[in-house]
């Protein structure tokens, strides 16, 4: 017997009919004897309805509002989903953030969870009842529902896992795994079975859209084994209810990886920008003075690249930030130019930043280079490039996105043949 939390996403949950199958999948776990808490998603759409709602409503509104608004998608899903199972005969029970309760900080809109007191789901195990749980929403100071940003139910499950202390938190969504890379971009991609934290936050956070960035962060820290699957496969599919083996991705601690791929994936991140300041003065506080108003102003940079220009005097410095930010970061160059003192700056937008993952790179040289030899022979100009122990980056321009993408796949042979 194993205690799981089971994840479902707004698309795996869309209609009634959906949700009968999402029931499907519980009652083959508690079949089989499992201890069983659900968390569950808004129906797809519709934290997106709920959402353009509170916006026309009035655009400039009271987040604690926007909270009671928003946070209402799963409180029907809960509720709907805890009817179903009981309806088949499984003992269930729909719980709202409040109720359990999930204590969060005072961060309306985009809150963080604090703390969970599980004792009662953990009461209700004993007793064989499921608990379902309204994802992306808890309690805050206030006494007020928060709602954990968008996306923000993945963190719910993972939360809830590490509070109740599962065996595994099964995220099931509309795909069957986490590929090598995007299989739209490279049909030869394969699912891979098992995928360490530190490279799953790479991925996710390179636009591998699978799982919020901060239920992998959370993930991590609580050493929360997440299984990625689909809740399309048929519940009753040959595998689907082995605990030890069932379809899907697991990302786990290194340690449980025994056979360690020099290179995991390859992802991309679309729409970057890249902004060079010709001729600086080089002298100490020129990055400070660059970097700071970015900061204060709240935007994201990446990557960042420094060489000397003319006779040692002058340096030249290049970095990326989201293309959507580019003016305004173009402005606070242009406001502080004074004290920045350059002479020049060039942009760009659009571009994309394609990035080869593994923590077998920490141990194997010459990673690197092979993906250069491999661009160059394509003919595809590197822009900027950035390493990491567990990542290199490349900025490159967008028409070249998915040639780069299929050729380093295929380099570090992570085709399937
Ligand atoms: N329903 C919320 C959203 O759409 C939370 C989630 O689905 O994870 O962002
Ligand atoms: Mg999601």
């Amino acid at each position: 017997m194993a205690r799981i939390v089971m994840k479902f996403g707004g698309t795996s949950v869309a209609d009634i009919d959906r949700i009968r199958n999402v029931a499907n999948h519980i009652k083959r776990e508690v079949d089989c004897g499992h201890e069983i808490a659900v968390v569950v998603s808004a129906m797809s759409g519709k934290t997106n309805e709920l959402v353009a709602w509170a916006t026309e409503a009035s655009p400039l509104h009271d987040a604690r509002e926007y909270d009671a608004i928003v946070a209402s998608g799963e409180q029907v899903t809960s509720g709907l989903l805890a009817i179903i199972l009981q309806s088949m005969g499984v003992d269930a029970r729909s719980w709202l953030g409040w109720q359990i309760p999930i204590k969060t900080d005072g961060a309306h809109a985009a809150a963080r969870i604090q703390e969970i007191d599980a004792s009662e789901i953990v009461n209700r195990f004993a007793k064989q009842q499921v608990a379902v749980v309204a994802g992306f929403q808890g309690i805050g100071p206030d006494n007020r529902i928060a709602t954990l940003g968008r996306g923000g139910s993945d963190t719910s499950a993972v939360a809830l896992a590490a509070a109740v202390n599962a065996d595994r938190c099964d995220i099931y969504t509309d795909v069957d795994g986490v590929y090598t890379t995007d299989p739209r971009v490279e049909p030869n991609a394969r699912r891979l079975s098992k995928v360490s934290y530190e490279e799953m936050l790479e991925m996710a956070s390179l636009g591998a859209k699978v799982l919020q960035v901060r239920s992998v962060e959370l993930a991590m820290v609580h050493n929360v084994r997440t299984f990625v699957r689909s809740s399309f496969e048929a519940p009753d599919a040959p595998g689907m209810g082995d605990f030890n083996n069932p379809p899907g991705t697991l990302i786990c601690d290194e340690d449980e990886i025994v056979e360690k791929q020099i290179v995991t994936g390859i992802a991309y991140a679309k729409d970057e920008a890249q902004i060079s300041l010709r001729q600086l003065d080089d002298r100490p506080g020129v990055s400070a003075a660059i970097f700071g108003p970015m900061a204060d102003g709240g935007i994201n940079v990446d990557m960042i690249v420094q060489n000397i220009s003319g006779d040692g005097k002058f340096t030249d410095m290049t970095f990326t930030v989201p293309s959507g930010d580019l003016e305004k970061a173009a402005n606070l160059l242009e406001q502080n130019k004074q004290e920045i003192g350059y002479n020049e700056i060039q942009s760009e937008s659009g571009l994309v930043k394609v990035s080869v993952i593994g923590i077998g790179m920490r141990s194997h040289a010459g990673v690197a280079a092979t993906a250069f030899k491999a661009l160059a022979e394509k003919g595809i100009n590197i822009r900027a490039i950035t390493t990491s122990e567990i990542k290199i980056s490349i900025l490159i321009d967008a028409d070249y996105a998915e040639l780069a993408v299929r050729t380093l796949h295929s380099v570090y042979g992570l085709d399937n043949t």
